[in-house]
């Protein structure tokens, strides 16, 4: 079984729509509904914003339907000049940008007790899913995603995160569903189709763009189960 989550409606519903067969059950708010799509059968969950609710969500779905491999789909900001509105963005790993204990001397982004900055995503699914991608003529690049609660709207946060952690596109649930699926040993990759900029245009791209790029991760998640 493949888990699904993203964190909005508009990034899920149109993926939801071909589960043949739902069965659905709401925990702890959550309403996961499994059942076949393509070749696989899935798990989906539309977790909410932000990284407790991902990994509220992401913690339940493995304790309750074991899914061999978790996979965060939806939309971000692009960091990278390479990342354009409807592009897609395929963690190489994941970190926390708003992840701060460094006035004890601990790097940027460290999450104490696993000690690690970056938490790396599964190399074959992440591949996999590029090469539906490709398959589709949409656009990706491979890099850090990097999460935190908060929407990133201005060059000065950008620059931050890009300088500090080498990040490909920000969002906020990617690495909280990372951590989850790394403690648990669970394989993941994070998905990202690009909404806006995370600059001072994105308060108006989002909103703008928000659907068209939810759309383009789903053909891609179709793609990718239909294998
Ligand atoms: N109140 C709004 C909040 C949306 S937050 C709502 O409920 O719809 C934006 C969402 O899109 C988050 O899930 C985040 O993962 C992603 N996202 C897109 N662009 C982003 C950006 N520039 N910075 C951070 N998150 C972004």
């Amino acid at each position: 079984m493949i888990g699904i989550i993203a964190a909005m409606n508009v990034e899920m519903e149109a993926l939801r729509a071909h589960i043949e067969n739902p069965v659905s059950e709401t925990v702890s708010g959550v309403t996961f509904v499994r059942g076949r799509i393509g070749n696989h059968e899935v798990v989906t969950a539309v977790c909410g914003i932000g990284k407790v609710f991902a990994a509220l969500c992401a913690q339940t779905m493995i304790l309750r339907y074991a899914p061999e491999k978790v996979i965060n789909t939806g939309v971000a900001g692009s960091l990278s000049s390479l990342l354009n509105i409807g592009s897609i963005a395929v963690s190489s790993c994941v970190v926390q940008h708003d992840m701060d204990t460094s006035p004890l001397g601990d790097p940027l982004g460290l999450i104490s007790g696993i000690n690690k900055v970056e938490l790396p995503a599964d190399k074959l699914l992440c591949t996999d899913l590029a090469a539906c991608a490709g398959e589709l003529g949409i656009h990706t690049a491979s890099g850090p995603i990097a999460s935190g609660d908060q929407f990133v709207a201005s060059a000065e946060r950008k620059t931050f995160i890009t300088d500090t952690f080498g990040a490909i596109a920000c969002e906020m649930e990617g690495a909280a569903v990372g951590q989850v699926c790394y403690v648990n040993s669970v394989p993941f990759c994070i998905l990202r189709a690009i909404s806006d900029s995370a600059d001072g245009s994105s308060h108006m791209d989002y909103p703008t763009f928000v659907k068209m790029a939810a759309e383009q991760s789903v053909k891609l998640m179709l793609r990718y189960l239909s294998k």
